[in-house]
């Protein structure tokens, strides 16, 4: 018994016995978790290869469980893709991202875009658009404040992926590529799509001075989006090498544990306040 509809399979498959208990309990405590608040969002900071300066965040989701202590997305976010759950779940990243990024403003700090990160599921829905102007009137988040991450895969269906997007780019948020390089689309997409902006895969990124092929493709990428206009940002960059490397290939921005891991709320706005007084 495979796949047909609803949840039915995660009952009957024998060969998926516990893991299918699993998920049914992991969808129930999702459940829970999102009305009980247990859900929390770290930030991780995107820097500027020119200045160095941060110049954007993106919000990584958490799940504080009660017994099992600070669950990473990775855990959960499959679950709740498959169960729908993902869809309330990202309206509540969505709305907290972009009150947590109004606050930070009227605390007088550092006007910086935070990007959310969109499933598919989200992007499937019919009232997308609506849904962020909505969250983006109540917040009092001016859009050029909000950037969305979107990926490869969910631009398979390019004449949809083409409307949704310029609903939302025409609300005046930004679009970027998530994990470039790693879906099969043709690039074709890439010059009829409203995006600003090509986040380069950590994949790529990670052997880049080990592998003369992911060093290629890293300054392919790059060269590429400049020719398209895009700006771009490599993920995952964990060494000065890996850094020095983006430099000389003239990407814009880089994000990863080299600069700053994801950090709980308190520590983002000490970094973004004593940013503003160098
Ligand atoms: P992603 O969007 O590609 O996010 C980057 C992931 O790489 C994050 O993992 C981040 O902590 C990790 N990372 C950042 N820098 C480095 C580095 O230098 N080295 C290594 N090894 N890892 C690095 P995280 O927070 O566990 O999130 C994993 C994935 O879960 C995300 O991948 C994203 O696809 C998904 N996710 C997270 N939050 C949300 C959300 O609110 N909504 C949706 N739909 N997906 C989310
Ligand atoms: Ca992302
Ligand atoms: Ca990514
Ligand atoms: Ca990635």
């Amino acid at each position: 018994v495979k796949e047909n509809g609803k949840n039915d399979y995660l009952l009957y498959d024998s060969e998926m016995g516990p893991t299918a208990l699993h998920k049914l309990t992991l969808q129930h405590e999702m459940r829970k978790a999102l009305n009980n608040g247990e859900f929390l969002l770290y930030y991780q900071p995107k820097y500027d290869l020119g200045s160095g300066k941060v110049v954007g965040l993106e919000a990584l989701v958490r799940w504080r469980h009660p017994v099992r202590g600070l669950v990473p997305p990775g855990e959960f976010i499959p679950a709740a893709e498959e169960s729908g759950l993902i869809v309330p779940l990202g309206d509540w990243v969505l709305e907290e991202a972009c009150r947590q990024n109004k606050a930070w403003h009227d605390e007088g700090m550092p006007r910086i875009p935070v990007s959310v990160n969109l499933s598919i599921r989200q992007f499937a829905q019919r009232d997308l658009t609506g849904k962020v102007a909505d969250i983006l009137k109540n917040t009092g988040l001016s859009p050029q404040y909000l950037e969305l991450e979107v990926t490869e895969s969910m631009t398979m269906d390019v004449e949809r992926a083409t409307r949704c997007l310029v609903e939302l780019t025409n609300l005046g948020v930004n679009i970027s590529v998530d994990d470039f390089g790693t879906g099969y689309s043709s690039f074709s997409y890439l010059k009829n799509l409203p995006i600003s902006r090509l986040k380069i895969d950590r994949s790529f990124v990670r052997d880049i001075q080990q592998d003369p092929d992911d060093a290629a493709i890293v300054a392919a990428i790059i060269a590429m989006a400049h020719n398209l206009q895009l700006q771009v940002i490599a993920e995952g960059v964990e060494t000065e090498e890996q850094v020095h490397f983006l430099r000389r290939h003239h990407c814009d921005e880089m994000q990863g544990y080299f600069g700053s891991p994801p950090l709980p709320v308190g520590d983002i706005r000490k970094m973004l306040n004593s940013a503003q007084q160098s």
